[in-house]
């Protein structure tokens, strides 16, 4: 099923004339952000607020999961100095609350996650108090990436689920388990550190399905959780399936709750990243 014509409440505007300083920023520090990368439905709204997530390590993903619009193309070099124009656009936006994600790096020896860290503490040093989210790839399964990313203290690691497991064949590359085991392992590598996940919802699932998943989630200590409505980029891109209607989404949330997670942003705009800063 391919369904193309969006309901009423999924009707948000794009606005490029509410993004013109921050494009203007990252133009400026050769920086890119996912809010472009993935077409993302807030850009106006989180633009014109001086918010953005940014995407280090390039824009070139090794992996070819079929939902998601970043590049699939030979990656770029690693650029040693991103760090630092990371840590300079945090600090002229001022940022209380930043997100730093990156596509898939299959092809480096530790995944990224060194430039992560360094990354980490970059900000830090520039931006002492602002609270530092990384939303991570899964460094196929590699402790010792975790471990790397864990010991620069971010405040925040997150790891997306995506989807419940049936529907993994879209995440090319990628495992449902060793997904839950990112997120089990940063929590007993660092107890200090909150971890978070996320799912898309109107891929096909099922409720029960994605009950099933959060119950995982908070298995292995997952204490945030963000689920949003798939939104396909194209239509080359995976179909969505359905348009959940708000209700479902405040539902869940609910039920999330209930299950054990300590904030839950659940709606058809909600992204890992939307509203980063709330949760608590
Ligand atoms: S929700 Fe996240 S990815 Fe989307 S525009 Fe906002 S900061 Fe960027």
């Amino acid at each position: 099923m391919n369904i193309q014509r969006k309901p009423d409440w999924l009707r948000k505007k794009v606005n490029p004339g509410d993004q013109g300083e921050m494009r203007q920023l990252l133009g400026e520090l050769r920086l890119n952000t996912v809010c472009q990368q993935a077409l993302c439905p807030n850009i106006s709204e989180c633009f014109s607020c001086g918010q953005a997530t940014f995407l280090i390590l390039g824009k070139n993903c090794t992996r070819l999961c079929s939902f998601c619009n970043v590049e699939k193309t030979v990656p770029l070099p690693v650029d040693s100095d991103e760090p630092l124009r990371v840590a300079e656009a945090v600090a002229r936006l001022k940022l209380s609350h930043v997100v730093v994600t990156s596509p898939t790096r299959d092809d480096l020896p530790d995944g990224g996650a060194g430039i992560f860290a360094a990354t980490v503490a970059a900000i830090r040093s520039a931006s002492p108090s602002t609270r530092i989210e990384l939303l991570i790839p899964d460094f196929q399964g590699s402790v010792s990436g975790l471990e790397a990313v864990a010991a620069s203290l971010p405040d925040i690691i997150a790891h997306n689920v995506e989807t419940v497991p049936r529907l993994y064949h879209i995440r090319s590359g990628a495992d449902y388990r060793r997904s839950l085991d990112v997120l089990r392992n940063c929590s007993e590598i660092a107890t200090d550190i909150r971890t978070k996940s996320g799912i898309m919802l109107g891929l096909g699932e099922t409720e029960d399905e994605v009950l099933q998943v959060l119950r995982d989630l908070r298995d292995v200590g997952c204490t945030y959780l963000s689920i949003g409505q798939y939104l396909s980029p194209s239509r080359l891109h995976y179909p969505v399936q359905e348009y959940v209607p708000p209700e479902l989404f405040e539902s869940l949330r609910t039920q999330a709750l209930e299950i054990g997670f300590s904030h839950v942003e659940s709606g058809p705009y909600v992204r890992s990243s939307y509203h980063a800063g709330r949760y608590a």
